[in-house]
């Protein structure tokens, strides 16, 4: 076996090796694998978008679920893992065009659709196989045959069927909207796509014209334009008497007909407390006009410009139209106040322009509409009890409430964005006529809908898009794939796109499966760098996977992922974290290295009932390994990741290395290599998961098998007590290097002990070779149930038990040792006796974790008692 690991002369090689076995497919796990007749375990990869190569968050997302995928196959399910990537329709059409009029000063609309989807498509293939070969770097088990893409031609017939029978359900509908318009991507933005930021805005104060009776407050007068409506609260006393009066008036030069309305929403304390109503530019005015039948006046375009017919206004800008609405107000003395005030302004979470409210054409899922499919429930409804009943649970919880949340707000959800790259719409146009169909009708004069679909429209329908919908999915009835693999198991991915994505997801897949789509949604957090700044290019503080993978192996950086990183919470990444990380692969390594070279550990060797002539040490190791396994299956189970690879590394590095390792230096036997060969094999195969590569390539050099379909080990198999001597033995080790340590006695000087060991005298006396071999120091070591206190030397006490070590003692430095540890020890008694006199503990908690408790008191009240005959002894 090579003297050292370099991940790079192995990590290739067995990369192939998984691949080429074909067990990333779940349908070519080998038989005997299999438990329970292969459940299925489905995870699909959230398709990375095609905008970028991947970054160390997407390396974290790809550690969790290989390790969920690799956890799940060892356990004998049939784990698929379903690989893809995402078209970001908008995204990646922006950083195209960002491109496009960097390199040659053309817009999209210069080069013409078809010309531009061509680049688009090009630079989106590229990145494609970028990406895909960086997932495949990094050892990710994915099911390979069943890649998918939310923009290829499969997808693309999912969708058109998905629009299609939503449109003949009545759930898409076509209507004019206020919508949330980003005037330079010219494109309708969701409500999640909208940002605010804070700004400084000046709050005006003015009447309509000199016969209207009071005053509106705005901070957008150049809006007022189209007014139709003005609000008051039908309990403020100054307005009372207007409620249901229509005022026609001239508005700086424009005629406008105003009625007013009463409406429990407007807040009499802000502003005036009437507020003008604008229907055509505000999405709250909208519903308000909805509610009340108010007319709607469309002030400003699509470029963000006065429309016609709004005399010297026509064709300014909004800012412009504004300044000079502002300037004739203040001229005929209209304008009460201008106060200066802190707004949210809307802006596009891409370009960061301000967001303007407009009427548009568009399509829109109706979520309230009751449908039959869903036993009379809506959209939202359905999706809503998802959560509340409990059938899609979150990890963490806490964001079981945002989802709630979320869900109960949703207004309907608007799908058509007018850019280029993605789905076009279903939907073909002859004079008056609609057309809703996947293909184009029949005769001349169609014309398809020039719009395309919102982006988690598509990646909405992942989780059954991928398995074959809708071929397999015949009058309710799933077949294929779908029958297999769905629901899926868990879904992971980032918490930012909880609402954007996660919830759509639930939508579709209850409208088109009448099923959930997964049952647990695990949320991660963002890998931000060192000092807990968000990683990105400009700042070049970003860690490259690869060139991680290339210096230190894809192990190293796994780990260092997934270890110290909790569900839902922001974690830190740092080139010192993935060293300690691969100090911790050597160590492996090495310990491997000695029990396979000095064992000579054979793939031919045969099992071995280690229980004959076990020692307390073996007994101890073997249940520390037991509970280890039970500990790692519970976390792994409860997606608490780093917990359990802190244990077993805690394992590999404590109780294995430094223990057990160095025990078996001094105490030979002939199950010694059986013992050593077990513990090693089950720390192979429950470290796979966290760390495949270096795992497997030890593996073989004992095992003819192939580690990544090696049955996972189940908690409780094997031998071994539950409880050891050797946990005595090891109290009593510790007791004599702590004892040596405070006294500050030099490593290398030899000390003479004296064990009086009471009842434990013969367990103490068969342990008596690791007692004196420990790192203890002992040159003689005598060993008997009683005796005289000796007061010249270093005293400790483990329980009953009474360690004297002679030939090393200052008198002054041990004295002061002893009244610290009394002390200690006092606080220590104090406060187990303040846990056990609490009635709201002793009452609650199982009586084992009591009377453990209760046998912790009495050893420590024990040692105490020892502790100050020595004091007084000295
Ligand atoms: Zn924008």
């Amino acid at each position: 076996m090579e003297k050292q690991y370099n991940p790079a002369d192995y990590e290739e090689a067995i990369n192939k090796e998984w691949e080429d076995s074909g067990f990333f497919n779940p349908d070519n796990l080998p038989e005997e694998l299999l438990a329970d007749n292969g459940k299925p375990h489905t995870i699909v990869l959230p398709p990375p978008n095609v905008t970028d190569k991947l970054h160390v968050g997407h390396a974290s997302m790809i550690a969790i679920e290989d390790l969920l995928t690799r956890y799940k196959r060892m356990n004998g399910f049939r784990a698929l893992w379903i690989p893809g990537t995402d078209h970001a329709a908008i995204a990646t059409q922006n950083v195209v065009e960002k491109r496009l009029f960097k390199e040659t000063g053309q817009t999209r609309h210069d080069l013409g659709r078809e010309k531009f989807l061509a680049r688009v498509n090009e630079f989106a293939g590229e990145t494609q196989k970028t990406i895909l070969n960086q997932i495949k770097k990094m050892g990710a088990s994915l099911d390979w045959s069943r890649l998918a893409f939310t923009l290829d031609d499969t997808r693309g017939k999912a969708v058109k069927k998905m629009f299609v029978d939503m449109y003949n359900d009545g759930v898409i509908y076509r209507g004019e909207r206020v919508i949330n318009w980003c005037p330079r991507c010219k494109s309708t933005l969701a409500d999640d796509e909208v940002e605010h930021k804070e700004q400084n805005a000046k709050l005006y104060t003015f009447k309509y014209s000199s016969d209207f009776p009071f005053a509106i407050s705005t901070t957008r007068p150049e809006t007022k334009l189209g007014d139709t409506a003005v609000a008051v609260n039908p309990s403020d006393e100054r307005y009372k008497k207007y409620i249901g009066s229509t005022f026609e008036l001239n508005f700086v030069g424009v005629p406008l007909k105003i009625k007013i309305i009463a409406d429990r929403n407007v807040d009499p304390a802000f502003g005036t407390g009437a507020l003008g109503v604008t229907p055509a530019h505000s999405i709250v005015d909208y519903q308000m006009s909805q509610k009340y039948d108010l007319e709607m006046i469309k002030v400003i375009d699509e470029s963000a410009k006065i429309h016609e017919g709004f005399g010297e206004y026509s064709g300014l800008s909004a800012a412009q139209a504004r300044e000079k609405i502002v300037e004739k107000l203040r001229e005929a003395g209209l304008m009460e106040k201008e106060d200066e005030m802190q707004n949210n302004l809307s802006v596009c979470y891409r370009c960061d322009t301000g967001v303007e409210p407009l009427p548009s054409k568009q399509w829109f899922i109706d979520v309230d509409k009751k449908l039959a499919r869903l036993g009379g429930k809506s959209l939202k409804e359905i999706s809503l009890e998802a959560s509340t009943r409990g059938e899609i649970k979150f990890t963490p919880e806490r964001f079981k409430d945002q989802y709630e949340n979320w869900m109960n707000n949703l207004h309907d959800w608007c799908i058509s964005r007018q850019i280029w790259f993605g789905h076009r719409i279903p939907a073909y146009y002859k004079e008056t006529k609609i057309f809703v169909g996947e293909e184009k009708p029949e005769g001349e004069g169609w014309v398809q809908d020039e719009d395309t679909l919102d982006t988690w429209f598509s990646s909405g329908m992942w989780t059954f898009s991928t398995l074959g919908w809708p071929d397999n999915y015949k009058n309710g009835v799933k077949s294929g794939d779908l029958a297999k693999f769905h629901p899926t198991a868990v879904l992971e991915t980032g918490f930012e796109i909880l609402t954007l994505w996660v919830s759509r997801m639930i939508l579709m897949s209850y409208y088109a499966l009448g099923e959930k789509p997964f049952s647990n949604v695990y949320l991660h957090g963002m890998i931000l760098d060192d000092k807990g700044k968000k990683m990105s290019k400009s700042k070049g503080n970003g860690i490259d996977p690869l060139d991680v993978i290339a210096k230190y192996g894809n192990d190293a950086l796994r780990l260092a992922l997934l270890i110290g990183s909790t569900p839902g919470n922001n974690a830190r990444m740092s080139w010192e974290k993935i060293e300690a990380q691969r100090n911790f692969v050597n160590k492996l390594w090495n310990i491997a290295r000695y029990i396979i070279t000095n064992y000579e550990l054979q793939i031919t060797d045969e099992e071995k009932d280690v229980s004959i002539d076990a020692t307390a040490a073996d007994e101890w190791i073997i249940y520390q390994l037991n509970n280890l396994k039970a500990n790692v299956i519970k976390d792994i189970d409860s997606f608490s990741f780093s917990q359990a690879g802190e244990k077993l590394i805690d394992f590999v590095w404590n109780d294995f290395a430094d223990w057990y390792l160095e025990i078996c230096k001094f105490e030979k036997s002939e199950s010694k290599k059986y013992i050593l060969k077990l513990v090693l094999s089950d720390i192979l195969k429950l470290l796979h998961p966290f760390a495949p590569f270096v795992t497997e390539v030890i593996w073989k050099k004992f095992n003819s098998s192939m580690l990544m379909v090696e049955k996972y080990p189940k908690a409780g198999a094997g031998a071994g007590n539950i409880w050891s001597s050797f946990y005595l033995i090891k109290d009593i080790i510790s007791a004599i290097r702590n004892a040596r340590a405070e006294n500050k006695v030099e490593p290398a000087k030899k000390v003479e002990a004296i064990i009086y060991a009471g009842k434990d005298l013969e367990v103490i006396k068969q342990n008596e070779i690791l007692i004196k071999s420990l790192k203890t120091g002992i040159s003689d070591l005598k060993i008997s149930e009683k005796g005289e206190k000796i007061s010249n030397a270093i005293y400790a006490a483990v329980g009953e038990i009474e360690i004297y070590l002679i030939g090393a003692v200052d008198a002054a430095k041990e004295k002061a040792r002893l009244e610290k540890e009394i002390a200690n020890l006092e606080k220590f008694v104090a406060a187990l006796n303040g846990k056990l006199s609490n009635q709201e503990f002793v009452g609650k908690a199982p009586e084992k974790v009591v009377l453990v408790e209760k046998e912790k008191l009495s050893k420590a009240e024990m040692e105490l008692g020892k502790l100050k005959e020595q004091l007084e002894n000295l």
